[in-house]
């Protein structure tokens, strides 16, 4: 289950539900978009929570 990471950057995670803490694949993207204070946010649909998350 976890052993085809070969450590490159195309396939990581987006990053990790605040909420159960699920790791977010890449392809679970919902939208990209700056936030009011310039910093690149995502949204993201958790695989666990079956809902919209910011990964973090
Ligand atoms: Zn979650």
């Amino acid at each position: 289950m976890s052993g085809t990471r070969d450590g490159r950057a195309r396939d990581q995670p987006l990053g990790r539900c605040p909420i159960c803490e699920s790791m977010i694949p890449p392809g679970n993207l919902l939208i990209r978009y700056e936030s009011a204070d310039g910093w690149p946010k995502l949204f993201a649909e958790c695989p666990g929570c079956e809902d919209p998350v910011h990964p973090q």
